[in-house]
């Protein structure tokens, strides 16, 4: 039994049965005996592109630099991440970017970071930039900013609604006899009218909404460009996407509370009408291989392998992983946001 368990079941016993969104929360964030407080190693359950190679985090990083020149290379600007992880990839980017003249004087770090242990990995691996933390990205002061995220938006809690002979109803997650939790059909509930259901089934993450707002906000004041890679289908919604992972491998999201991940499918086709909704260009989403390969990821490979050729095939194992459509390269989308008249940035 993980610590978390009677913890949940004592809420459950208190105030009834949670939504999916809360038991999410719950489990990733509580400062104890939640995921992200408990686990700095964090790729031992998944391992994301930074992880994977550090080409990713460059070419982001060169990907930022291009775009800050195109706003007019405001000094200062801040480079803001969401959910940076172990801070693997805003190094590899910033280590990229510095080659741009003025970029390095100019960019001020802004990492929006819940998780205090994964803060402190961040600040030792960022020693020697100005980093500052942040709990939400309204936080961060105003200014032109460039925001990047990679799986971020997947960690978000989501509701879900099942439809029943009397229409929709929420999904929770309540108490089994004998001890642990299940799934079980709350009251009725009216999902949001831009979510499209998907066999029954409607998801939605309500945290969402409030970044593209945010976002939507900051950049009617300033110029900026936000960058969200992620996971989920660009043309249908995504249903019942709920997952758990624990050690590399797919396990009962309500088995282990806080101890394993927890992830639910992005919904590109909202994220796009709800920032236009605000105002913004979008582009995307395009698939993880078109947006590096644009990029020049296989070249960046190239150079990796030619500098250290006893590395060579692991490098090229890392880029497959990264782009083949059966590993991360379809699944994985990218999609740019942006002032209403920007121009199309690379990869799109
Ligand atoms: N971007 C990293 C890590 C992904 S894991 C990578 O690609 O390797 C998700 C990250 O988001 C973790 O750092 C987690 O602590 C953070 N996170 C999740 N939800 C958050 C929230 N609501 N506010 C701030 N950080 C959050």
């Amino acid at each position: 039994m993980t610590p978390l368990l009677p913890r949940i079941e004592a809420a459950i016993r208190a105030n009834g049965p949670m939504p999916v969104s809360l038991y999410m929360l719950m489990c990733l964030h509580d400062p104890q005996h939640g995921y992200y407080a408990t686990r700095p190693a964090l790729n031992a359950d998944f391992t994301t592109a930074p992880e994977t190679s550090q080409a990713f985090g460059e070419l982001l990083g060169l990907w930022a630099a291009h775009e800050w020149r195109e706003m007019g290379s405001p000094s200062p600007f801040h480079l803001i991440e969401l959910g940076p992880g172990r801070g693997v990839m805003m190094a590899d980017a910033l280590r990229a970017a510095r080659s741009v003249p003025g970029f390095a004087e100019a960019v001020r770090v802004a990492l929006i970071e819940a998780s205090p242990v994964l803060r402190a990995e961040q600040l030792r691996r960022l020693n020697g930039w100005s980093v500052s933390f942040f709990t939400v990205i309204d936080d961060v002061p105003s200014g032109p900013a460039i925001i990047l995220a990679n799986e971020f938006l997947d960690c978000m809690g989501v509701h879900q609604a099942v439809r029943t002979a009397d229409g929709w109803r929420e999904r929770q997650v309540g108490l089994r006899d004998g001890g642990g939790l299940r799934f079980g059909l709350g009251p009725p509930v009216v999902p949001p009218d831009d979510v499209a259901a998907s066999g029954g089934e409607v998801e939605w993450a309500p945290a969402l909404e409030a970044l593209l707002v945010s976002i939507a906000h900051r950049f009617r004041a300033h110029d900026g460009r936000a960058l969200l890679i992620d996971y989920g289908p660009a043309d249908h919604a995504p249903g019942d996407t709920l997952r758990a992972f624990r050690a590399g491998a797919q396990v009962d999201p309500l088995a282990e509370p806080g101890a394993c991940d927890l992830t639910a499918d992005v919904d590109f086709g909202r994220l796009v009408r709800l920032a236009r909704l605000g105002g913004m260009s979008t582009f995307g989403p395009v698939r993880q291989v078109d947006f590096l390969a644009r990029l020049g990821i296989a070249e960046r490979g190239q150079a990796l392998a030619a500098a250290n050729p006893a590395r060579a095939g692991q490098v090229a194992a890392e880029i497959a992983r990264l782009t083949d459509p059966g590993q991360m390269g379809e699944r994985f989308k990218a999609v740019c946001l942006a002032p209403d008249g920007a121009s199309t940035p690379p990869g799109f």
